[in-house]
């Protein structure tokens, strides 16, 4: 038997395609005036049917969001917020753009409509980061839960199929690390296995016809389930391991958690068995064991496999493996340097795992 808290967060979520005939009812039910709307330069078309959309409620469109969040980038946009006397913020984008909504809704109280357009699962969570002096702080906040999600999947027609596979991989990982979660629980497991089901089998799908309406609404409900995944249960090595590289290596962020994930869940996976079967069969037939299951995947949906290949440098192995097993975090396999060193160095060289 298997015992367990759960504290479901609440998030109301509309899934289907015309957000744009649903968008101004949503923020009306949120009981916000004016709304403004968040972007990143290459999404501000999105952003103006949005803010069409919106008719009196648009209070205008911010189009500067960028990765991870610079605390310049936030003051900025709280600025203009302010200007535009904003009382409710709409994200239409990755999680670049959700991301930057979080860090407003965290200094200026304003409720976030996410309309997201990647699979990377931002908008489920209450987890933001912000980039202060190269360096980027991450918490957990309750204000930052997006209050209201709309999924179009019409919306991520045109995300190209490189970014598609990346944020969709991007999500498995956190419903594989959730699988295997000391906080995990029977319903987020649930979740986690179909969350891996749909999303491999939508990325298949969309890699053969990008246009494929079927498969990007398949992808975007898998990216909604592990994305509520990521915000109910605590993350290992995978996250810890992706945050090290990402944020010491500047390296980017959706394809490193695609390369490390099968080394990561192959380092796990004699501890976390029963997660390990979960995920085989959400892959597959579970003839192959999870990471080598995995690694296919990403190799036949045509994902980067070698750190080396995105931008890692060999000397920087080392320093890696050191910051991954400085501080202590909960794992199913305990954190060894050496072990991590050794994942590292068949991550960067893109080896598929056994
Ligand atoms: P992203 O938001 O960085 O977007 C990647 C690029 O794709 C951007 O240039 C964007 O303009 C473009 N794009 C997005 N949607 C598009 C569409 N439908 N069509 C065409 N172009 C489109 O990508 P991401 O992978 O979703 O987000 C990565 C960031 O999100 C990282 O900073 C990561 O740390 C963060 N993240 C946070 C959480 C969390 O819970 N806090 C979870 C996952 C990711």
């Amino acid at each position: 038997m298997q015992e367990f808290v759960y504290t479901a967060q609440s998030v109301r979520v509309v899934f289907g395609v015309d957000v744009w005939s649903k968008l101004n009812a949503e923020v009306g039910l949120l009981g916000a005036r004016k709304a403004l709307v968040l972007c990143t330069p290459r999404q501000r078309p999105l952003a103006q049917r949005a803010l069409d959309a919106l008719g009196e409620r648009g209070a205008g469109i911010y189009d500067k969001a960028i990765m991870h969040v610079p605390l310049d980038a936030v003051q900025d946009a709280l600025a203009a917020a302010r200007l535009a006397d904003a009382d409710c913020l709409v994200a239409i984008g990755g999680g670049s753009t959700i991301g930057l909504a979080k860090a407003l809704a965290l200094d200026g109280a304003l409720p976030i409509l996410a309309v997201p357009t990647t699979y990377s699962g931002s908008e489920m969570t209450s987890i933001y980061g912000i980039t202060e002096d190269g360096i980027k702080k991450t918490g957990k906040d309750t204000r930052v839960l997006p209050r209201t999600v709309i999924y179009d999947p019409a919306l991520t027609l045109k995300l190209p199929v490189d970014i598609s596979v990346a944020s969709g991989l991007n999500a498995m990982a956190h419903a594989a690390e959730g699988l295997y979660a000391q906080d995990g629980n029977p319903v987020l497991a649930l979740m986690s296995e179909e969350g891996i089901r749909a999303l491999a089998g939508g990325l298949r799908r969309l890699n053969r016809q990008a246009d494929d309406l079927d498969a990007r609404s398949e992808c975007l409900y898998g990216a909604w389930l592990c994305g509520t995944v990521l915000g109910n249960a605590g993350m290992a090595l995978h996250h810890k391991l992706c945050h090290t590289l990402g944020g010491s290596f500047n390296l980017p962020h959706a394809q490193t958690h695609s390369i490390v994930l099968p080394h990561a869940m192959a380092y796990n996976a004699a501890a976390a068995e029963p997660a390990m079967q979960r995920i085989a069969r959400a892959l597959g037939d579970g003839s192959q064991s999870a990471p080598a299951a995995l690694y296919d995947l990403a190799l036949e949906l045509g994902a980067p496999l070698a750190l080396r290949d995105i931008g890692m440098r060999a000397v920087d192995l080392d320093r890696a493996a050191d910051i991954a097993a400085a501080k202590p975090y909960w794992n199913p396999s305990p954190i060894d340097r050496d072990g991590i060193r050794a994942l590292l160095q068949r991550a960067f060289e893109g080896l598929r795992p056994a």
